[in-house]
């Protein structure tokens, strides 16, 4: 039997559900949200004028193709509750609509993908996160991005993010590039509108040429680590510290980039599975999963950009076809 459970439905859980059907082996997608796409069907084209190479179009067709595709199960609004072994399978528990039932697995892929530690925050009015951003990107109209044209936007980078204190030590890496693209729509935009950029270091392939790109457009680089505390007559204040003492500036709009932190449920996935947690908190091997028959896809094991979680969904899908095939000549 040849039958792949791929728990989430995002952007690593559909590259791989679709290739695996290129190569004639069934797929089950069980998604907890209501449709899939994941984080990344929320996001918005970066282009002003000129594509931006967001990584978007990486995934412009897959919903499509794996919505339409009769080999890949698609189950939404739906968990898995339990996972046993039995004679070489996974017997899966799929809780979907109070009903739960179990179904049977050759393999499965964990592709859960990373938390939005902004989800459901409230922040003070001007204030959101960086997926919220995404959401208005994809909403932009001719002219319009935000709801009132603002007359100054600051992005702070790294929010929560490389500190020690919010368990997040490291640098997620693509986070600059979208920042840097953010602020050039932003400034596209609304040319007349101040957009501040602050940045601890700035993480791009080229990143002078990066930062040189975004100053010829007007937007000031400001390295330090800034927070947003409190507000000025309803207005966000930006807050961070110089030799000489605190420094605060007050913005229309705040945006707070935030990285990749590990999934809620990667303890209990690594408890189920023969998997276990890095340091930080992030899935990885313990076995070939040739052997256990438990492989990872996409941001479930560290930050990947569109572009590497498109990729690295690919490798494991090479990898399960190539395990079948050697099945099956032996
Ligand atoms: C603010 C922000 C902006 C970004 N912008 C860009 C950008 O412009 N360009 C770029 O290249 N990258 C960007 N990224 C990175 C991009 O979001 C990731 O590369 C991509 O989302 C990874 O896809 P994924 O499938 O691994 O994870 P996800 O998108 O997180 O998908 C995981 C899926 O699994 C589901 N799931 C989770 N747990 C369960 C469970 N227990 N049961 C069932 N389903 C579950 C989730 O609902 C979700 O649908 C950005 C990231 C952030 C934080
Ligand atoms: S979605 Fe991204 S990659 Fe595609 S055209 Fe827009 S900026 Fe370019
Ligand atoms: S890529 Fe940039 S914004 Fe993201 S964590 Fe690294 S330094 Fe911070």
């Amino acid at each position: 039997m040849k039958r792949v459970l791929i728990i989430g439905g995002g952007l690593a859980a559909c590259t791989v559900a679709r290739d695996l059907t290129y190569a004639g082996i069934e797929a089950c997608i069980v998604e907890r949200n209501s449709s899939i796409g994941g984080k990344v069907r929320n996001y918005g084209c970066k282009a002003t004028g000129d594509c931006l190479n967001c990584g978007l179009c990486t995934a412009a067709t897959l919903w499509d193709c794996v919505e339409k595709n009769e080999k890949i199960q698609k189950i939404c609004n739906a968990t898995v509750t339990d996972i046993v072994r039995k004679d070489g399978l996974f017997l899966a528990d799929i809780l979907s609509g109070g009903i739960s039932e179990t179904h049977m697995f050759s393999d499965i892929v964990l592709a859960s993908g990373f938390r939005d530690i902004y989800g459901s925050t409230v922040f003070q009015p001007g204030v959101i996160g960086g997926i919220a951003m995404e959401r208005l990107l994809k909403d932009r109209r001719e002219g319009e991005l935000f709801d009132s044209a603002p007359s100054s936007v600051a992005l702070l980078l790294c929010s929560g993010s490389r500190t020690i204190k919010d368990q997040a030590p490291w640098c997620s890496r693509f986070c600059c590039g979208f920042s840097g693209r953010t602020a050039r729509v932003i400034k596209h935009v609304y040319p007349e509108c101040k957009v501040d950029l602050y940045y601890t270091d700035y993480q791009e392939t080229h990143p002078e040429y990066c930062m040189e790109k975004l100053r010829e457009q007007g937007i000031n680089l400001v390295k330090c680590r800034a927070r947003c505390e409190g507000s000025e007559d309803g207005r966000p204040v930006v807050t961070w510290d110089e030799a000489d003492g605190c420094k605060s500036a007050v913005y229309d709009r705040v945006v707070l980039i935030n990285g990749i932190v590990p999934g809620e449920n990667n303890r209990a996935f690594a408890e189920l599975t023969d998997l276990k947690q890095n340091s930080d908190g992030f899935l990885e091997y313990v076995k070939e999963p040739e052997i256990t028959g438990v492989y990872l896809a996409g941001t479930v094991k560290g930050p990947m950009g569109v572009n590497e979680t498109y990729r690295d969904a690919a490798y494991t899908a090479v990898r399960i076809i190539e395990a079948y095939k050697k099945e099956a000549s032996n």
